[in-house]
């Protein structure tokens, strides 16, 4: 049947857009360059570990799952320990919401950079935000994270230990200059929701998203090389048309979707260690709060999935600081801080290192309806960076496009 929209790209935002017409009944064809669906979310079975291509979570509270009637119970989601550990100076205290971890959640104050005016801040913020629905949220004060937290009152030595790297995890730049529209994003997310696994990695998202799917509407290995009203070119020259044209690709593909506000593209690199004995912060998140170094986070994603590791083995994952990409030793480096971080007493085997190079997009603005950016008549582009960088705001732009019909 002729397709009446082409999806140039099949991450989310594509995927979510080809479920949406397959449900509908309207006639599409996505075309992917790559020979698998996913794009940024992917993952690799490696040893009977699965690694996730960078470190990434769902979170339970994102307002698409239910606009796009997404069945989280098939995803057999996990969750994170709601809160970090802080390891700083040898020293090891645990930051967490006492509604859910219970009293440990005030052990953080036993940590020299803690303060009780910062535990008091945290509770003022969260009710704060409570009061604001996410559109309110991202239109906030044009302000960067750092400044907002310095004026809403949180001690720098609070913002150095806790906001910068668990933070950084997230934005995947340090300095906290994300707008703090992002930061009240996600973390209204992380109090309303948990921060989770599927049970077979990140890829079984895309599984789910992509199971209604008919194998014949999916072109793989089909990259577009250009793009004009009514049709577009694939690699090798051959023209597919349609009337409607969305293209999901992200910044980088074609031209007019390097947009004023995109300043270009965060990096991480990812590397995965084998443990026989399991480290002692379980679900938490581990923070390195110590000045300098490689390690920014890590965390064991098998505590929480115990699907991630072969029976008897245990999956550690740590993130390099934000701009540093991994070079071929650098595994060695890394378990030595986390042993001097005392994150580990027993030996870890390096397994693999991914580097995501093209992670996220920075953006100096966000909003939160993702931006339909009208390439050419009837060739409309979105994703993530016409919005903020999240999964959540990928699935919108996807639902979004829909209305465009
Ligand atoms: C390391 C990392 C950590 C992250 N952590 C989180 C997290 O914890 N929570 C969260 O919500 N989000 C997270 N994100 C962000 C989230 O993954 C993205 O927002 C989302 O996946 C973007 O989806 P997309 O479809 O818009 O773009 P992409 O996933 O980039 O998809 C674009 C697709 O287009 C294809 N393509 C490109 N050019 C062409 C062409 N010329 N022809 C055909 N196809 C083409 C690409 O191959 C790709 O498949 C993270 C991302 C990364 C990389």
């Amino acid at each position: 049947m002729k397709p009446e929209v082409i999806i140039v790209g099949g991450g989310i935002t594509g995927l979510s857009a080809a479920r949406l017409l397959s449900r509908k009944g309207v006639p599409f064809l996505l075309l992917e360059s790559e020979a698998v669906l996913g794009g940024r979310i992917q993952s690799e079975n490696h040893d009977g570990f699965i690694l996730d291509k960078g470190f990434q979570i769902l979170n339970t509270a994102y307002p698409e799952w239910a606009n796009h009637d997404i069945n989280l119970n098939a995803l057999s989601l996990k969750s994170f320990a709601s809160g970090a550990k802080i390891f700083q100076n040898g020293k090891v205290h645990t930051l967490a919401d006492p509604l859910r971890e219970g009293p440990v959640a005030f052990q953080a104050l036993f940590s020299k950079s803690v303060s009780i005016k910062d535990m008091l801040l945290i509770l003022k913020l969260r009710s704060k935000l409570n009061k604001q629905n996410n559109t309110e949220v991202f239109g906030m004060k044009k302000e960067t994270t750092l400044h907002f937290l310095q004026q809403f009152g949180f001690s720098q030595a609070f913002i150095n230990a806790f906001f910068k790297p668990f933070y950084a995890g997230i934005f995947l730049e340090s300095e906290l200059k994300t707008p703090v529209s992002m930061f009240s994003f996600v973390f209204k997310a992380f109090a309303d929701g948990t921060a989770a696994l599927p049970a077979n990695g990140m890829q079984q998202f895309i599984k789910l998203i992509s199971s209604e799917l008919n194998d014949e509407n999916i072109h793989l290995s089909a990259k577009v090389t250009g793009v004009q009203s009514g049709s577009v070119t694939i690699e090798g020259g051959s023209v597919v048309s349609a009337p409607h044209i969305w293209v999901t690709t992200g910044t980088q593909s074609f031209q007019g979707l390097q947009r004023k506000e995109w300043k270009g593209n965060h990096n991480t690199s990812v590397l995965y260690f084998s443990a026989d004995i399991a480290p002692k912060w379980g679900k938490f998140i581990g923070l390195n709060a110590n000045e300098g170094g490689l390690v920014n986070h890590f965390c064991m994603p098998s505590a929480v999935q115990p699907g991630y590791s072969p029976e008897g083995k245990h999956l550690i994952s740590s993130s390099l600081r934000p701009g540093l990409a991994y070079q071929a030793g650098m595994e060695n480096l890394v378990v030595d801080e986390l042993k001097k971080m005392n994150a580990i007493q027993h030996p870890i085997a390096f397994l693999k290192a991914i580097s995501v190079p093209l992670a996220l997009p920075e953006l100096d603005s966000m909003r939160f309806e993702p931006e339909l950016i009208q390439l050419q008549e009837g060739v409309i582009a979105t994703g993530d960076f016409a919005a903020y960088p999240s999964a959540n705001a990928a699935m919108h732009a996807g639902r979004l496009l829909l209305e465009t019909l």
